[in-house]
């Protein structure tokens, strides 16, 4: 059966102490818990990536990138490729964040090809999807995230597809402290599940983990991962302080 995740997003946040002192902090907490009833992923930046690896040591934290070069190696000025980051021991990559497409341009295209680079380096990608307000607004928002999945994963063979963790991030919701409702959430990500279903068949979408985000915090993680299709959270502001982000962990419990 899929597994259920809390992966935090740090974006461009934390000098390299900062993002051990936290690595630190939360090993603590856990240890304090008798069970952790999720997969627990922090996905920091780059630079810090083998530091977090070695930090977290015993493994029931993974580490995950927060993007990946849209090449395999070569004359890519300042790019980061797939084999580095896996090089590092990071286990996962989130990719398509709408922070990348809107900021840096990334369109499924570019997204298909970092996609397969994750998977030929055994990385887990963390596809983000999600509609923009307007998009909302014009009820679209199926469209959207349906046209988003088809054209960056709908290539991908069967086996290769379920390697893949899914996070639904309303862009509206992101950093706005604008949650979607629980039963926003569920609708669309039963809406995303049976896409997959009709794509890969059934049991590989029951085995699909769809993660929420967008202002997900101790308040709403539990509720919101109380829905029969919401497998997790993938968490911006709420993953940097350890008070914040342990209580979105134990929403599991
Ligand atoms: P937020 O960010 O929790 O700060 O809204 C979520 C994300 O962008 O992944």
């Amino acid at each position: 059966m899929r597994k259920n995740i809390v992966a935090g997003n740090w974006k461009m946040n934390k000098n390299l102490q900062e993002g051990l002192a936290l690595i630190d902090a939360l090993k603590v907490a856990l240890a304090d818990r008798d069970k952790v009833n999720c997969d627990v992923v922090l996905g920091t930046p780059f630079i810090h990536l083998a530091n977090a690896v070695a930090a977290v040591g015993d493994k029931k934290i993974g580490i995950a990138a927060q993007n990946c070069a849209d090449k395999a190696s070569g004359a890519y000025t300042g790019e980061i490729s797939a084999a580095m980051i896996a090089s590092t021991g990071a286990k996962y990559v989130i990719l398509g964040h709408s922070e990348r497409r809107t900021y840096y341009g990334e369109t499924d295209a570019t997204l298909k090809e970092k996609v397969v680079l994750a998977l030929a380096n055994e990385l887990t990608p963390i596809f983000c999807i999600g509609e923009v307000l307007e998009e909302r607004e014009a009820n679209k928002q199926e469209a959207v995230v349906k046209s988003q999945i088809e054209n960056a994963l709908f290539t991908l063979s069967a086996q290769d597809f379920s390697k893949i963790v899914l996070a639904y991030e309303p862009v509206w919701a992101i950093g706005t402290g604008k949650t979607a409702t629980s039963a926003q959430a569920q609708e669309m990500h039963a809406f995303i599940r049976k896409t997959v279903a009709e794509k890969y068949g059934k049991e590989i979408a029951d085995n699909t983990s769809i993660l929420y985000g967008g202002s997900c915090n101790a308040s709403n993680a539990k509720e919101l991962f109380s829905n029969p299709d919401v497998d997790g959270g993938l968490i911006g502001g709420a993953s940097l302080e350890v008070d914040k982000f342990t209580p979105i962990i134990d929403a599991f419990n």
